[in-house]
């Protein structure tokens, strides 16, 4: 059966800033879809902000197994309704990639419960990403660590919650570190979080880069039924009690 990926790209940069509309001239949400559509697991679809209901009417959204997010300059723009949609499909299973700035949109802030902030600073630093969970299914087929010869750079502390696991770190020329890669539950649903990716450097180009992707968007399928909360019956009878 295929997974239903969407990505969803807010889509400014691309259309307002020269470098990043060089880099990706169909958008962000066009280089990320490619690298997923190498996979005949998934079925790909995009969504962007400026599109009737910010491209996620709820048919949209009942019918996306995974949702993969980029956003950076208009998290404020996304509707808090849509937010509380979004969290509530991944507290049921669907699954959730945040995309480099996306650590500050709404959705994944909403799904941490925590500011979700970094240091940062644009420098052209070389990136290395490390696997430091070299088991995890996001790391499958890739090397030790991989080098992006440039991107922005996010330092630690980064206020997000302990990842429930770690998948990547990611040293810095400028002579950072941070938390690149992580792994969280909520209710059914699985979240990744991936820093790399700011708008005006080729990341998602890069083959380790795009695994990444895939990988991901399998581990975050929806795998088992949404848990049931609330009053409920003994399971066990008053015999087996004693
Ligand atoms: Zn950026």
């Amino acid at each position: 059966m295929s997974i239903h990926v969407t990505v969803w790209n807010e889509y400014r940069h691309e259309r307002t800033d020269e470098a990043a509309r060089k880099i990706y001239p169909h958008g962000l949400h066009a280089a990320i879809a490619s690298a997923l559509e190498q996979d005949p697991r998934f079925t790909v679809s995009t969504a962007t902000l400026d599109e009737p209901e910010q491209g996620l009417p709820d048919s949209v959204l009942e019918a996306t197994d995974v949702l993969v997010w980029w956003g950076h300059m208009a998290h404020a723009e996304v509707a808090d309704a849509l937010v509380e949609r979004i969290a509530q499909r991944v507290e049921g299973g669907m699954g959730f990639i945040a995309l480099h700035s996306a650590h500050y949109s709404k959705a994944f802030r909403r799904l941490m419960g925590s500011g979700c902030r970094s240091k940062w600073w644009e420098a052209d630093d070389r990136e290395r990403i490390f696997t430091v969970m070299p088991g995890h299914p996001i790391a499958a087929n890739l090397p030790e660590f991989f080098d992006l010869p440039a991107e922005e750079t996010y330092c630690e502390h980064f206020n997000i919650p302990t990842p429930d696991e770690l998948v990547f770190l990611s040293w810095f020329s400028g002579g950072a570190v941070l938390r690149s890669g992580c792994c969280y539950h909520r209710g059914a649903g699985k979240i990744f979080y991936f820093q790399p990716g700011h708008e005006t450097y080729p990341t998602y180009y890069n083959e380790n880069i795009r695994t990444v992707l895939r990988n991901a968007a399998a581990w975050a399928a929806p795998t088992g039924k949404a848990p049931a909360y609330g009053k409920t019956e003994p399971f066990e009878t008053e015999s087996y009690k004693k």
